[in-house]
């Protein structure tokens, strides 16, 4: 369960990237079934390259089964084509990688879909070039199979599309290719019930965060306060319009070498931006280096 933001919500683990041999993956959509089931996950979306594995053919094992695809239209990167997860798309879908990436988002999420802009620091991907691009709702900030590049982490991304005021939420993903990319980035789903439907309005009204392990149990905003309940971390930040930002806690925080308290729960008082609007997200980790990260919330200027 989780109290986010007076709202007391189920929490559905998600895997919201996954790979399988209808694509580049190791695993058939059976065994990645078996073994995202196997660890407790309750939503899994199969996201092929340019290929959307049909989830009535499949047996969920419980788990909801989002029917989805990874699309890859041209960019304006020298690097790479556009790596775009579409959520949810119909069984009408017709993917072609020759549309123009605009059009063929636009088209996903008229069909349905909810479409995430997918490791954008591994790409080269700048804030700029994803600013330009509408209906997209999420943008990936743990990507678990770029991490032997060290690419795996897209916080500075994400954090200047918020300056920019192209505020998303984020997602946590394996991206999950073989044995190596499973289960250390997942998606927390705040929802009444885990059946598609539910599932689907939670991630499109931006209930969720992303995590490497933290769980937070209560996330909460009121009269210029912030506060949330997570477990154990020893790493508490709260970041907002640069150059500002809000350190609860962090390692040797007083430069005494007494090293690291642990905490459970913070409050952090954001003061009031005259001029304009002011984001805040929490970003906390854990005593194995495990991050989570609220989605930013607006706090509108003069409020
Ligand atoms: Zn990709
Ligand atoms: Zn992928």
């Amino acid at each position: 369960m989780i109290d986010f933001y007076g709202n007391r919500l189920n929490t559905y683990k998600a895997s919201l990237h996954t790979h399988s041999t209808n694509s580049d993956g190791s695993y058939s959509p059976d065994k990645v079934i078996e073994l995202y089931k196997g660890q407790g996950y309750d939503v899994l979306a199969f996201t092929d390259h340019g290929f959307v594995t049909k989830t009535a053919e499949l047996d969920g094992k419980g788990m909801t089964l989002i029917q989805s695809l990874e699309m890859h239209p041209k960019s304006p990167s020298p690097n790479s084509p556009w790596h775009l997860v579409a959520l949810n798309v119909s069984d009408q879908f017709m993917y072609d990688s020759q549309r123009e990436a605009q059009s063929l988002i636009d088209y996903a999420v008229a069909d349905g879909a909810m479409v995430i802009c997918a490791h954008p620091y591994w790409c080269g991907f700048t804030s700029a070039q994803i600013a330009a691009l509408k209906n997209i709702s999420a943008i990936e900030v743990y990507n678990t199979s770029t991490r032997y590049i060290g690419r795996q982490f897209s916080m500075q991304t994400w954090d200047e599309l918020s300056d920019m005021g192209h505020v998303y939420p984020v997602t946590a993903v394996d991206d999950m290719h073989s044995s190596h990319d499973l289960f250390r980035g997942w998606t927390v789903i705040a929802a009444a019930d885990k059946s598609i439907g539910s599932v689907m309005d939670a991630l499109k009204h931006g209930r969720f965060y992303a995590t490497m392990g933290p769980e937070f149990t209560r996330l909460s905003y009121k009269d210029h306060v912030f506060e949330a309940s997570f477990s154990p971390c020893c790493e508490v930040i709260g970041l907002t319009n640069p150059p500002r930002g809000f350190c609860v806690a962090v390692e040797d925080k007083d430069g005494y070498g007494t090293g690291t308290e642990t905490l459970t729960e913070c409050r952090i008082k954001i003061p009031v931006n005259e001029q304009s609007d002011r984001w805040f997200r929490l970003q906390i980790k854990d005593e194995k280096g495990r991050y989570a990260w609220s989605a930013p919330i607006v706090i509108p200027a003069g409020q």
